[in-house]
């Protein structure tokens, strides 16, 4: 209902598409595609995701495959489906098989990532799991009270910097070990998020990763992105940029219950293959819900 009531912007912009298909014949398909195009493109899809829907379409239609709006409109919503879920890669989070599983959360400012932490640590400990909070955003002084704010509302433990100028890679390892030493199934780290562009960010998360790695092989798990849903095409450079220096392994989209505008998710799933893991559908405890593709085009195209 969340997403629903969030997408109801881009369901407008969409609602033309309907209009559209209603009346639509054959000798009219250039203009009706060109329009729909339009209303993809409106609605933050971008150029690429909106010519390569729409080339579909029309190849299916010229070919005698869709023969009405209404079956244009569910090859529509199914190819959008597609785009989303054709990768393979999985939805769930994948925690191995060693303890503790390692979760980065990483991201820019602002984007929801103390936030999203703290809800997913919710998620976790309701389904039994030992949850261990790291403060790595050691660069925003009030990021690890946030955090802690966080661990306390869900019963977690939290590992902090024991001083000013500890660096972010040394809380994480401080707490990895913390993890493997009392038993915890999983280890949430939280990464300061100060502007993609500053490189001395992407060399802070790589070694962040290195010194996870030095004492769990293979970890971290998980290297979850989180992204501002209503940030429209900007998400896409920042997903292009952590995933070359970090290599991101899910997509944490929150925001999605404001003004979201769901296309942008749809190119960046695509272009970079990263699958969504979680949607953020509010800000408290319980507004992460893990991503239903099906529920997020119903969303987008009624
Ligand atoms: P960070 O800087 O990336 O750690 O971002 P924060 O976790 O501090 O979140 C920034 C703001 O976004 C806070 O006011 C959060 O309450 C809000 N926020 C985070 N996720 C959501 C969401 O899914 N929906 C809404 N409406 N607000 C959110």
């Amino acid at each position: 209902e969340k997403l629903f009531s969030g997408f109801s912007k881009t369901r407008e912009s969409l609602a033309v598409v309907d209009e559209l298909l209603l009346y639509w014949n054959l000798a009219d398909t250039d203009r009706v595609l060109d329009e729909l195009e339009e209303a993809l493109l409106v609605s933050d899809f971008g150029p690429r995701i909106s010519f390569k829907i729409v080339d579909s379409l029309r190849e299916d239609i010229l070919a005698g495959k869709l023969k009405s709006g209404s079956e244009i409109k569910e090859a529509l919503k199914k190819s959008v489906l597609q785009l989303l879920t054709s990768k393979g890669a999985k939805t769930e989070l994948q925690l191995g098989y060693r303890k503790p599983a390692v979760v980065m959360i990483v991201g820019v400012n602002g984007g929801g990532k103390t936030t999203s932490l703290g809800k997913l640590a919710r998620r976790l400990k309701n389904e039994g799991v030992k949850v261990l909070l790291a403060a790595g955003d050691t660069f925003r002084a009030a990021a690890s009270e946030q955090l802690e704010i966080w661990a306390e509302r869900t019963g977690s433990e939290i590992v902090v910097a024991d001083g000013d100028k500890v660096k972010a890679a040394s809380v994480l390892s401080q707490a990895v070990k913390k993890g493997k030493l009392e038993g915890y199934d999983v280890v949430l780290c939280d990464t300061s998020g100060r502007l993609h562009t500053n490189y001395s960010l992407m060399e802070e998360l790589v070694a962040c990763k290195k010194a996870v790695a030095k004492i769990i092989p293979g970890a971290p798990n998980e290297i979850l992105l989180v992204l501002d849903g209503t940030t429209g095409l900007n998400m896409l450079p920042q997903a292009r940029e952590f995933n070359e220096v970090v290599g991101i392994t899910g997509l944490i989209v929150t925001k999605l219950d404001g003004s979201a505008r769901g296309g942008c998710v749809v190119s960046v799933v695509d272009e970079l293959g990263i699958p969504v893991k979680f949607v953020g559908v509010g800000e408290g405890v319980d507004d992460l819900q893990p991503f239903d593709a099906e529920a997020f085009v119903d969303a987008i195209f009624s």
